[in-house]
This record gives C-alpha cells, structure tokens and sequence, in this order.
C-alpha cells in the first residue's frame, strides 16, 4: 500500500498494529491456561551415531495440544513466551516432562543416551534455570551425565547484561552435557567454541540440506567435524533427510545425525517402541 491510499489506509494500518498486540496478549494469557491445563506435551527425536549406531541422544521437542487449533508447533508461541515471564514456566514444564521420560526409559532398561533439552535465552537469564534443573532431577532421579542443554550460540551475544554465561558455566560444572544449537547460523564465532563451557555442537540443518548442492558446505561441515574432534567435541548433525545425505556425512567420520531420516519426533509411547524395536536393528537399517 502507499503511503498515499489515505483515511482507509491509515485505518488498515492502525488497527493491524492493535491486532498484532491484541493477538501477543491474548496469546500469552491462553499459554498460561494452557499451562494450567497441562496442554503442552513434548515429542522425541532419537540422535544416532553413525559409526556405533547407538543413540547417543534424545531431543526433546515441546507441542501444545490446542483445545480448538490441535498440535500447535512452538515456532507459533515461542516468540511470544520469549517476550514474557512465560518462559521459565514453560522451560519447567519441559524440564518435568524431559526428565520423566528419560526416567521412565532408564528404568525400563532402553538405552537413550542423553535426554536433550532446549534451553531458550529468556529462561537462561530467568535467574531460575539452575534451581529447576537441580529440583527436576532430583525429582524424577535423574544423574547430570544423562543430559543435554542445547543453547542458541546467540545468546552469549550480551552476555555482561544477561548472565547466561554464569548460569551455563553451573550447568556445565554439575555434569550436565552442553551444546550449541544450530551451530552456524546467526552469530556463529569460533572462538565461541574453544571459550565456552561446551561439550558438543549441533550443525545447522541448513548446511545438511545445502551440502549436496554446494560443495563449500559440504567443506564446511568436515572442517567443523574435523576442529570438534581435535577439541573433543561432540558432534550432531541436523536434519538429515536422506539417504544421500546420510552416506555422504557418514564418510566424514565418528559423529551423530538427527533427522527425518533417522525418525521424525515421536511421541512418548512411539519413541519408547522405536527405542525398544527400531533402535536395536539400526545397524541393518542403516
Ligand atoms: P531445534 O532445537 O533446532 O529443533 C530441531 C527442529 O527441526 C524441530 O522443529 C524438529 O522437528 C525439526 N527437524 C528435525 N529433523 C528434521 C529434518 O530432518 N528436516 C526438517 N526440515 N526439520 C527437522 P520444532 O519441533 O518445530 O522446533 C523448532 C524449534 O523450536 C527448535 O529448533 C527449538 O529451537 C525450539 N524448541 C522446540 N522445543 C522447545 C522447547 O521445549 N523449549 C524451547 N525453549 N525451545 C524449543
Ligand atoms: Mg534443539
Ligand atoms: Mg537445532
Ligand atoms: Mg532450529
């Protein structure tokens, strides 16, 4: 439109600006009953390591189960509960559910490697981040080895006003296993690699779905696998679609791969029949 469509144009323009606000305000107090109603629910995505084929991880992935709109992927409220006190409330929510899960696997004998949360930067500098993993694990019983934070290498962009690096820095000393999440996209640094107080990466996904068509992709991830390994650094790689992708990076070395490919993310009744069955034969499926 132009700036020149006068009194209607205005109009349009005035009353999208409230809705967006309305929108953000009505959404923020629809997760807090959702909250309330216990309608978030995680699913699971298994990390596998190509050369042991073992699962080394589980992602665990939040979903609202909208009483009208059904699942609701987080990409649709994580915006707003960024914006918001929502998030530590959410973030404990994700921890209880996580951590329960991986109990429950760990007493059921099915090995999981770690369980993976996802960390966001509102609830690392919520300054409740360490007291509510301490509280979920002790709750659910649950050892620091047995899991991940995946943090967005952004967030230590302002680290003087926000203190993630302090909170992580807890995390990390307590045995918790952490890792920087699509690693490559944003602000990406490598120094950031040898500074913090990390144990793995997480490759972008959007280098695994490039790497076949760009070759200075596919350079750029068996540098990174390369750099990892001499620091002794974990390794996932990111969305793996295809079988194509899946042999190329598998001659690049000893690291893990999450995707498609592997198995789209699970329920928790499906990921526990696909750790029981499907993970045992992945050396012949793959
Ligand atoms: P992420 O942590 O990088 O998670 C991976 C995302 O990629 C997930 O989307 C997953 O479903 C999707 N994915 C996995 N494999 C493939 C593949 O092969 N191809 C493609 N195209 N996509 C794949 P999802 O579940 O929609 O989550 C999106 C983002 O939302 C996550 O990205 C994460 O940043 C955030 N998120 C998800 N759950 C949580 C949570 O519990 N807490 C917080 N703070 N953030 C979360
Ligand atoms: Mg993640
Ligand atoms: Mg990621
Ligand atoms: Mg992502």
């Amino acid at each position: 439109r132009s700036k020149h469509s006068g009194k209607d144009r205005f109009t349009f323009y005035s009353s999208d600006l409230q809705s967006v606000s309305d929108k953000e305000t009505e959404l923020e107090r629809e997760l807090h009953m959702a909250a309330q109603r216990d309608e978030f629910f995680l699913v699971f995505q298994p990390q596998v390591n190509m050369r042991t084929h073992k699962v080394v991880g589980v992602e665990a992935l939040v979903r609202w189960q909208h009483p009208e709109r059904g699942v609701v992927s987080p990409g649709e409220f994580l915006p707003v509960v960024e914006k918001t006190g929502f998030a530590a409330v959410l973030g404990e929510i994700v921890l209880d559910k996580a951590f329960a899960a991986a109990k429950s696997w760990q007493d059921a004998g099915l090995d999981f490697g770690r369980i993976s949360v996802n960390v966001s930067p509102a609830h690392l500098s919520s300054g409740m981040l360490f007291e509510q993993f301490k509280t979920a694990m002790e709750r659910h019983d649950l050892a620091p080895e047995r899991i991940t934070a995946e943090v967005l290498e952004s967030v230590f962009l302002d680290d003087h006003k926000s203190g993630h690096l302090s909170t992580l820095k807890d995390l990390y000393e307590m045995g918790v296993h952490v890792e920087l999440d699509d690693f490559g996209t944003g602000y990406a640094s490598l120094t950031h690699v040898v500074d913090l107080p990390i144990n793995g990466l997480k490759i972008d996904r959007s280098f695994t779905q490039q790497m076949l068509e760009d070759d200075r992709k596919e350079i750029l991830i068996n540098q990174l696998i390369h750099l990892a390994r001499s620091l002794n650094i974990s390794v996932v790689c990111e969305g793996v679609e295809t079988e194509e992708q899946y042999d190329r990076l598998r001659m690049m070395g000893d690291f893990a791969v999450q995707g498609f490919l592997i198995a789209r993310p699970l329920r928790f009744e499906d990921a526990t029949n696909w750790m029981s069955e499907t993970a045992e034969d992945l050396y012949f499926v793959f």
